[in-house]
């Protein structure tokens, strides 16, 4: 399962850029973006979102 980032609803809180254990994540424009090539999909960045904003595609 992929993962990703709805801009419209990202805080720009930084959280899941640190839950990432593989540093998959940047913060582009005060926006989360998850780069695919590297993520592994486990999920730690939406359970980390306070807000939600990082869903399953
Ligand atoms: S699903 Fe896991 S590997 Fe992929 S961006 Fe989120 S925390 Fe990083
Ligand atoms: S944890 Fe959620 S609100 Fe915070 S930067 Fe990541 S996607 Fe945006």
């Amino acid at each position: 399962m992929a993962f990703k980032i709805i801009a419209e609803k990202c805080a720009g809180c930084g959280t899941c850029v640190d839950a990432c254990p593989v540093n998959a994540i940047e913060m582009k424009d005060g926006v989360a973006e998850i780069n695919e090539s590297a993520c592994l999909s486990c999920g730690a960045c939406a359970g980390s979102c306070p807000v939600d904003a990082v869903q399953p595609e």
